[in-house]
């Protein structure tokens, strides 16, 4: 297949100043702003009553409201879905067109990512990278096979802009038309970026944005007439989908799942310490954790368990916790009250059995969880995913490597892994051995790059195709019809 040459996004060096300067000056007038949304339908819209959405940082401060869509906006989204049938050649420029406009409009992006989804700036700066680097990816892979039809798209709260983009853009090159299902924690953000790809010329009819909760997304997959669900969130849900999907649409209808993680990493006595320590902050708390490549379970070789502990500890506690706003902030809030629940229990559970190792002080407001370190045995230990800045630390001898292998293999989920060793032979070994997507070498195991590190998982997060990659815009597509003499 032929693909144009493309390039990623740039992004921002926030190590220079005057570079600190624009984006405060772009973001500032988001910093007050009240967006007022709703639906955006090829039809007459009859959304439900305003809610607010909430600023985790703040509850009292809220980015503004959604209208979100009625089951009859559904049915009017559906009887008014077009696939995009311009030609290949107008797609791509178009989509082309949406990835400059979003960048030029990172003020209000960056804004709403922070009072929205409580993203830092680092965070933003590579969310809305990945974003613009997904649009001109897939619309360098395009090709004018036919499409699928009509694709439900289904996007998480912990990357609003990015996966958004993601799924919608792959779905729009492939040619088909889109409805797209923001989680309902982020419904701006989506709101923001449809309206830009309306105006960069997208038709209404091709891209239609349905805000809602689980009986929308019910009706968005389970109807005959959709042809393919594109859904990023929880394995649970990915399950509920593909049911529904089993119950309604055609057999065969694509589910393109990326789900849950329970990821780890092996350190042993011949990594660089320094290094490993950095990646494991990195792996472990950027994002507040709240990441499925993150880190859960970290494995440190029992010779360099006493020392390297204590260095990770000294490099969390330099972390700063607050507003993501400010520039000093490393780790934000929890995107709502329920999820910072649930992550406390875990810990409360934990404090209680005496396995508290090392945790930070939270802000007094906000649903914050302070970067905390538990001990574990082993990874099964964990019962679940446990998503937020929460880092199990369990330690091996040699001898145990294997043992620690198939531990890892055996939760039956496989997103990312790291390893941290200057044995050649051992990354060789380990990498094999290991059922994951995504394997890290010596590095930190989050922020996959759009062209170079197709991300996706096996076993429970997930089905494949990996996004960012050359098999990913194929499942959004028509198979090829073989002739037969038949
Ligand atoms: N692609 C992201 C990464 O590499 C993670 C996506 C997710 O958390 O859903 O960190």
């Amino acid at each position: 297949v032929y693909a144009p040459l493309r390039a990623n996004a740039r992004g921002f060096d926030l190590t220079h100043t005057p570079t600190l300067v624009e984006i405060d000056k772009a973001r500032n007038p988001f910093k007050d702003r009240q967006w007022e949304t709703a639906p955006l339908l090829a039809g007459d819209v009859k959304p439900q009553d305003p809610v607010a959405v909430i600023n985790p940082t703040d509850p009292d401060s809220s980015p503004g409201t959604v209208r979100n869509a009625s089951l009859e906006d559904v049915a009017t989204a559906l009887a008014n879905a077009e696939p995009w049938t311009a030609p290949l050649s107008e797609r791509r420029k178009v989509l082309l067109k949406a990835a400059d406009m979003l960048e030029d409009n990172f003020g209000e992006i960056f804004g709403l990512l922070a009072r929205e989804a409580g993203k830092n700036l680092p965070d933003c700066v590579a969310e809305l990278r990945e974003g613009v680097d997904f649009l001109r990816y897939y619309a360098a892979q395009a090709t004018d096979e036919p499409p699928a039809g009509i694709f439900t798209c289904i996007s998480p709260w912990n990357f609003p802009m990015a996966i958004f983009s993601g799924q919608v853009s792959a779905a729009l090159a492939a040619g088909n038309a889109v409805l797209a299902k923001p989680a309902e924690q982020t419904p701006l953000i989506a709101y923001v970026t449809v309206l830009i790809l309306h105006k960069a010329g997208v038709p209404r009819s091709a891209l239609q944005l349905l805000p809602g909760g689980g009986d929308i997304g019910a009706a968005l997959t389970g109807d005959p007439r959709i042809n393919g669900v594109a859904f990023t969130g929880s394995t649970a849900t990915a399950q509920r989908i593909r049911q529904n999907m089993a119950d309604h649409c055609a057999p065969g209808t694509p589910l393109i799942a990326e789900t849950g993680g329970l990821n780890a990493m092996i350190v042993d006595s011949t990594a660089l310490p320094e290094q490993a320590v950095q990646a494991i902050v990195e792996s472990a708390f950027q994002s507040a954790g709240q990441r499925c490549s993150a880190l859960r379970c970290l494995y440190v070789q029992e010779d360099i368990a006493g020392d390297l502990t204590k260095m990770l500890i000294g490099a969390m506690e330099a972390l700063r916790m607050g507003n993501p706003w400010e520039l000093s902030t490393d780790v934000g809030p929890i995107i709502d009250e329920a999820a910072r629940k649930s992550i406390a229990d875990h810990i409360e559970a934990a404090r209680a059995e005496g396995r508290v190792i090392a945790e930070l002080m939270a802000p007094a407001t906000g649903t914050y969880i302070a970067p905390t370190i538990l001990r574990v045995k082993g990874i099964g230990d964990l019962e679940r995913e446990i998503f937020g800045p929460v880092l199990h630390l369990a330690t091996f001898k040699s001898r145990q490597l294997d043992d620690v292998i198939d531990a890892i293999n055996a939760t039956g989920y496989g997103l990312t892994f790291g390893l941290h060793t200057r044995i050649d032979d051992r990354v060789q070994y380990v990498s094999e051995r290991i059922e994951a997507g995504n394997i890290y070498i010596n590095r930190n195991q989050i922020g996959a790059i759009v062209g170079s590190q197709p991300f996706g998982g096996e076993g429970l997060s997930g089905t494949g195709p990996k996004a960012g990659g050359p098999n990913y815009l194929p499942r959004f597509g028509q198979p090829d019809i073989q002739e037969t003499d038949a």
